[in-house]
């Protein structure tokens, strides 16, 4: 057995009950196979091993009390998995699939997405099975108020520096923050995707959806191709989604399907994405209320059936696992002939196999969706400076880190693939030379 595959095994026996964390790992440390190969002194300073164990997993209880006066525990994690190149960095998610699994894969997943952007930021995510759908803006509030109430003496802005991810957004950032700030007292960069009036970053919010656009539209000029006049499905409805969607829009694609965890909607005239924005951001509603003011579109419900509908280019950016086998085929066999991955993990590692298979181009989330932490990256550089960049010059920014990203992935991917455009392994091969390097020095 190789050393990849006896790391592996290893994981397997004593992670059993991680689905989550074994799916990527598998995935990840399969394709390092060609660089741990020339690497030997890896293998002797069982970097594998030590990169698949997280430095610290912290679980805390979250107790807060409802509107009806009644007490609820939710369970609240933090997971440091590796400080290597920075400090950790990485954002929450509160929603009911939330366990050590999901938070394992995610900040393992983490590392190697910071990485890429060439900043120096480490790897680590937190989050809770709080599900904030359906709670009053009250009822966030004590449970922010309570998650922080812990995980306060744990974060600081040169040592772990948490965002938003699924369920947190611009409300869950302020009320972690405001109770950051009354502890600690302490006016700083702990968080990012802060408001504007309070140390936030302009083009912070548009940052993960706008940067998974620009690195797509990087691969497909390298193609002699373009965004223009593209069928491109976006799943869901959320951050990424929305800006992703306005985004290959701008650049000329007709953006025809998005979805939510109820059902989906097709509007073969273009989704009118500042309704989804209206929809979502301010009603907080669901996306079949999209056909009450655009009777062309139609709503069907279970999300699942997105995939059923012919695309050149479809964007997931829902959730990990929302591509599996059969939705790939289905995409495969409709004419899909571009796959990038907004959210974290959205394929399967059968579908990633069977999109390899058919030749079509990929471009796996780790790199794609990077363009959100490292314009988190920005903000703290910002709070540090004490200064505000504008729109335009964090724009910018982002777009060259996304160029980057493209190169040294490409680069990666000649170098060690089997094809040029094997961007999964070119992402993961890019992103572990820096991170390696920093452990190997380190000692
Ligand atoms: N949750 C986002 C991600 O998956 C952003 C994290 C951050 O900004 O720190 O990368």
């Amino acid at each position: 057995m190789d050393y990849v595959s006896q790391v592996l095994s290893d994981i397997r026996a004593k992670n059993p009950n991680e689905p989550e964390f074994l799916q990527t790992a598998t995935e990840v440390l399969n394709s390092l196979r060609p660089i741990v190969e020339r690497h030997p002194e890896y293998q002797k300073a069982k970097l594998l091993e030590r990169l698949t164990e997280p430095e610290r997993i912290i679980t805390f209880r979250v107790p807060w009390i409802d509107d009806k006066g009644e007490y609820q525990i939710n369970r609240g994690f933090r997971v440091q998995f590796n400080s290597a190149i920075g400090p950790y960095k990485g954002g929450l998610r509160f929603h009911p699939t939330v366990n050590q699994s999901v938070m394992k894969f995610l900040g393992f997943e983490q590392i190697f997405k910071n990485s890429l952007t060439g900043l120096p930021i480490g790897g680590g995510k937190g989050g809770s099975d709080f599900d904030p759908k359906g709670k009053s803006d009250d009822e966030v509030m004590r449970f922010c108020q309570s998650f922080m109430t812990e995980l306060y003496r744990h974060i600081g802005p040169d040592c772990d520096v948490p965002a938003g991810d699924i369920g947190v957004g611009g409300r869950e950032i302020g009320y972690l923050y405001g109770q950051y700030k009354r502890i600690t007292g302490q006016y700083c960069g702990v968080l990012t995707g802060k408001g504007l009036s309070y140390g936030g970053s302009l083009a912070r919010t548009q940052a993960t959806g706008y940067g998974v656009v620009y690195l797509a539209n990087e691969v497909l000029s390298h193609k002699g191709k373009s965004f223009q006049g593209q069928k491109v499905i976006v799943s869901g409805s959320g951050n990424v989604a929305i800006y992703a969607a306005e985004k290959a829009t701008e650049l000329g694609a007709v953006v025809i399907a998005m979805c939510d965890s109820n059902g989906y909607i097709v509007d073969n005239n273009g989704v009118d994405v500042a309704t989804i924005k209206e929809i979502k951001e301010v009603r907080r509603g669901r996306i079949r209320e999209y056909v009450e003011t655009h009777p062309q579109a139609e709503y069907h419900e279970g999300w699942q059936g997105i995939w059923t509908i012919p695309c050149d280019i479809a964007l997931p950016c829902a959730t990990q696992n929302e591509i599996d086998l059969d939705a790939a085929k289905s995409l495969l066999k409709n004419g899909c002939w571009m796959v990038t991955e907004g959210s974290n993990m959205p394929s399967t590692l059968e579908a990633m196999d069977a999109f390899a298979e058919a030749g079509i181009l990929f471009v796996p989330s780790k790199a794609a969706n990077a363009g959100g932490v490292a314009v988190s990256a920005l903000e703290m550089s910002q709070n540090s400076l004490r200064l505000s960049w504008t729109f335009e010059e964090v724009d910018s920014r982002l777009k060259d880190i996304m160029s980057n990203i493209y190169k040294n992935m490409s680069a990666a991917a000649q170098e060690y693939g089997k094809t040029p455009e094997d961007y999964v392994l070119g992402a993961n091969v890019a992103a572990f030379i820096k991170v390696a390097d920093a452990m190997m020095a380190q000692g």
